[in-house]
């Protein structure tokens, strides 16, 4: 058997609850993109039945939604790229964002089969998809006036620097978005994870919380039991072997670690093969039996090396958790010089996923 995930589906109902207490008043996009960030996207929409409305990045993964069932709201964050996928979004009832002058063009051909709900994207300094602020009112109008657009256009910004608490981008992202809000008294979105547990003034009328819910922190130095959310996966294998080396022995690739002293030494059955990460440094921790060890030398593709020097007892067999309960992936990710965004995108489909 090897590594297992094990996706806790009461941590997830637990963290949008928290979403919701940080945000009263607010109703929720639960943004499962990327395959819920790695756990499972119809897992994910069949937990989080309590959403408003579910955000994906592309056409293709509302689709699949759809086409298993799911009838909430469901906002489509990158919008489309050609009529092949507006159509698509049109059939399948997706709420499209409006980023740039090419998916307004789009959206002006006759013979969509329904009106689209969409969310006009302003850039306020994220520079990445939007209109700038002053462009706002003529593509506002535009849409509005639009028979393919269906209902009040939305607005909606994303945060740049959002996980950054001492930055003060957000702040002035936050204050060149609220004017527009105002001028055309239509719902409005602007906080992601970070906006909702610490942006206060980004809180409005839709949230979009996303790595929160899996249960990581979306701040620099952040920690998610601080923020009260509760690890969603778990990822565990187990030990393979254990050998004795002597003083001066070089363990893995290319040796970059040295026994000190005459010591036992595990392996434990995942590597980057399984998306763990191979820039986890010699130190970086793992819990065997529920203590902590360190791995020691390089990550391999389907195994890693520990010190057992403080663990006489351990038998090939034991259970090692890389990530989740009791070992936060904030930590493990900083510690790989990444964020937990990636370690969970990153787990591959060798691992084999169960709900607990
Ligand atoms: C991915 C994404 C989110 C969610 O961000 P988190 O940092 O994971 O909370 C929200 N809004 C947009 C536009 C996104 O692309």
């Amino acid at each position: 058997m090897g590594p297992r995930a094990l996706i806790d589906p009461a941590a997830l109902s637990h963290n949008l609850q928290r979403a919701r207490e940080a945000a009263p008043g607010s109703r929720v996009v639960a943004v499962i993109k990327a395959n819920a960030y790695g756990h499972g996207i119809l897992w994910a929409a069949r937990v989080l039945d309590q959403a408003d409305a579910f955000g994906v990045a592309r056409v293709e993964e509302g689709v699949q939604l759809r086409q298993a069932g799911v009838s909430r709201e469901i906002l489509v964050l990158e919008g489309v790229v050609d009529r092949e996928e507006l159509i698509a979004a049109s059939t399948h009832g997706l709420q499209l964002a409006i980023n740039n002058p090419w998916q307004l063009e789009l959206l002006q051909r006759p013979g969509l089969p329904c009106p689209v709900v969409c969310w006009l994207k302003v850039d306020t300094g994220m520079h990445r998809l939007g209109f700038a602020p002053q462009a706002v009112a003529a593509v506002w109008r535009q849409l509005q006036d639009n028979p393919a657009v269906k209902g009040k256009v939305r607005l909606m910004t994303h945060l740049a620097n959002g996980d950054d608490l001492r930055d003060d981008t957000s702040r002035r992202q936050i204050a060149a978005f609220r004017p527009l809000v105002e001028r055309f008294g239509v719902e409005s979105s602007i906080a992601n994870s970070a906006g909702i547990l610490g942006w206060p003034e980004a809180r409005s009328d839709w949230i979009r919380p996303g790595i929160m819910l899996y249960g990581a922190s979306p701040f620099i130095d952040g920690s998610a039991e601080a923020d009260g959310l509760q690890p969603v996966m778990t990822l565990e294998s187990r030990l393979i072997a254990v050998s004795h080396y002597h003083r001066g022995a070089r363990i893995g690739y290319s040796g970059t670690w040295e026994c000190p002293e005459p010591m036992r030494v595990g392996v434990v059955a995942i590597g980057y093969g399984d998306g763990y990460p191979r820039h986890a440094p010699s130190g970086t921790p793992v819990l065997l039996a529920g203590r902590r060890v360190p791995l020691i030398g390089r990550v391999s593709m389907d195994m890693i090396s520990i010190d057992l020097r403080t663990r006489p007892q351990a038998r090939i067999g034991d259970p090692v958790t890389l990530w989740g309960k009791g070992l936060p992936a904030d930590e493990i990710a900083r510690a790989a010089g990444t964020i937990a965004y990636e370690l969970f995108c990153g787990v591959t489909s060798r691992v084999d996923f169960q709900e607990i």
